[in-house]
């Protein structure tokens, strides 16, 4: 069974899916992270994010010990990654690897957990469930906000909303594999659940297809 988790920043899909991927026994792939793990490549290469070409190749030489690097989570490797993903070079390299994992996943796993973009609609168009996890723009940069401030970051909400917006209107407007809800997702707005209530909507979903 293979269930695709779709929606923008800090909505919180990430924590649903590993979440969903515990209750099942699935194994999880949080997508982004290979997005991050390239940008970081790029900008520790020092290569010009403009010179698709150099990005693709980074994309292609991707390990897995990349996906456990430092500071993938940094806001400046999100933004870089949101930039780096623009490019279908880098989208296509990382493209098989995602649905392998989808496909087969690891550790003989009787299913899979994606989260990401484009999950529901390019790298797995034909998932058993797909979710599409949105928040308002306000909300998601409020808990991206705490999120750094609790982890020692001085952070300004002011900033990260712009920040939220400028990553929203990238990833919304790219050409490949813009960010939106596939036609057949479940659309689900956390801007006033907390994560239990996102779960057990979520849950309701899959359980229509998996009694
Ligand atoms: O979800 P996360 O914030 O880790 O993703 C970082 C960036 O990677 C996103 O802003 C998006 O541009 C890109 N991404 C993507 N396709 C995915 C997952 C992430 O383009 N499936």
């Amino acid at each position: 069974m293979i269930i695709a988790i779709d929606g923008p920043a800090a909505a919180g899909k990430g924590t649903l899916a590993r979440h969903l991927a515990e209750t099942f026994d699935f194994a999880h792939l949080d997508t982004g992270a290979i997005y991050r793990a390239t940008a970081k490549k790029v900008l520790d290469l020092g290569i010009d994010m403009g010179d698709e070409a150099a990005c693709t190749e980074a994309a292609r030489q991707l390990q897995p010990a990349d996906l456990l690097a430092d500071g993938l989570r940094d806001e400046a490797v999100g933004q870089a990654a949101s930039k780096v993903s623009a490019i279908p070079g880098v989208r296509a390299a990382l493209l098989d690897f995602q649905r392998d994992f989808a496909k087969t996943p690891p550790d003989g796993k009787l299913g899979a957990v994606l989260d990401g973009r484009d999950v529901g609609t390019v790298v797995c168009p034909d998932a058993d469930v797909k979710l599409f996890i949105t928040a308002s723009a306000e909300e998601r940069a409020r808990r991206r906000h705490k999120e750094l401030q609790d982890g020692g970051q001085n952070a300004i909400y002011a900033r990260v909303l712009e920040e939220m917006k400028e990553r929203d209107a990238r990833d919304q407007s790219r050409s490949v594999a813009p960010l939106k809800p596939a036609d057949d997702a479940v659309i689900i707005d956390t801007s006033a659940l907390d994560a239990d209530a996102a779960f057990e909507k979520a849950l309701e979903t899959v359980r229509a297809k998996r009694p």
